[in-house]
């Protein structure tokens, strides 16, 4: 069994001027993750270190960099899920803080509850001494760009999502074989105030048990949550699917059931490992072995050494 790490930036249509941005960040998220596992850490460790960097990165839709809201304010959505415990812990529509996915793991370490939400997690962050940042610390020219296009009304947010998304999620197996995931976003462009996507819905956004495997989902969270898609790709796992073909077959189920595009990043617990989308692009990276992987488009996939200059 070797330990990996595997990352994707968020399913969509990346547009050209913004690819090399995103293929490098998820590349240098994976790294993190996976220099994590080298010095010892667990794959929780990993999973928020990696989502952690992507949040930091104003490229993707997760902390700094996050979509706007109707009212032009950033909501945040994020989980993470220990698959030796089946522990989890999430926070949603959370507002004011860099690194949700940080948040997420101390509702899960130190509460007795797996989801804190809006004002109450915000509460519980300053109890933590997590520190409050000011919302335009989160927001950026092109976030609020687009914000101002969909107001527009024949704007179509969904679809113009489905364009350009960045939400971010990691996945790791560590030298234990214990399995983690961690997935983190500002949700869906233009959404309602107080809007809850997929992302923080155990099952849905994420899943992690080391029986079956972890996965981390991105894709539109209305259509994600009708079909429980992690929960969905490790049943077909449980059933005996590698991690490519279950992913593979939720995606599928995805798309002819309730017509919606997506993509996942999916470990078991031997290490074997995929990264796959219906959607039209999604950056994903993958170390394993002291190699990294990546790719953008559908059957794209790069191998370099991580000891070369990247
Ligand atoms: N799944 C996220 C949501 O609906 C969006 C995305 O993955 O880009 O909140």
């Amino acid at each position: 069994m070797f330990p990996v790490v595997v990352v994707h930036g968020g399913a969509g249509h990346i547009p050209k001027e913004r690819s090399e941005l995103s293929t490098g960040g998820v590349s240098s998220a994976a790294r993190a993750g996976y220099l994590v596992l080298q010095g010892g850490g667990s794959s929780m460790d990993a999973v928020v270190e990696a989502v952690t960097q992507l949040e930091n990165n104003p490229s993707f839709n997760a902390g700094c960099g996050s979509v706007l809201n109707i009212r032009g304010e950033v909501e945040m959505d994020a989980i993470v899920m220990d698959g030796k415990t089946l522990g989890s812990g999430a926070v949603s529509a959370v507002r004011n803080v860099a690194n949700p996915v940080q948040l997420a793991r101390l509702v899960m370490d130190k509460t007795s509850h797996v989801c804190l939400t809006a004002d109450g997690a915000s509460k519980f962050a300053r109890s933590m001494g997590v520190p409050e940042v000011p919302m335009d610390s989160l927001i950026t020219q092109y976030s609020r760009m687009r914000w101002e296009k969909n107001l527009a009304p024949d704007a179509n947010p969904v679809e113009c999502q489905m364009g350009k998304m960045g939400t971010v999620g990691a996945v790791a197996v560590d030298g234990e074989g214990n399995v983690a995931c961690a997935t983190s976003t500002g949700g869906m462009l233009n959404k309602m105030e107080g809007r809850v996507g997929d992302t923080p819905c155990i099952g849905s956004g994420g899943y992690a048990d080391n029986q079956a495997g972890a996965v981390s989902t991105t894709g539109h969270g209305e259509t994600i949550m009708k079909v429980t898609l992690a929960r969905h790709i490790l049943f077909h796992m449980e059933q005996g699917q590698s991690a490519e073909a279950a992913s593979d077959l939720g995606l599928a189920y995805m798309k002819s059931r309730v017509g919606g595009l997506g993509g996942v990043v999916t470990v078991d617990p031997q290490g074997n490992w995929a990264a796959r989308f219906s959607s039209l692009q999604m950056a994903w990276a993958a170390v394993q072995k002291d190699t990294l992987h990546r790719g953008l488009y559908a059957g794209e996939h790069f191998t370099q050494s991580i000891h070369e200059p990247h």
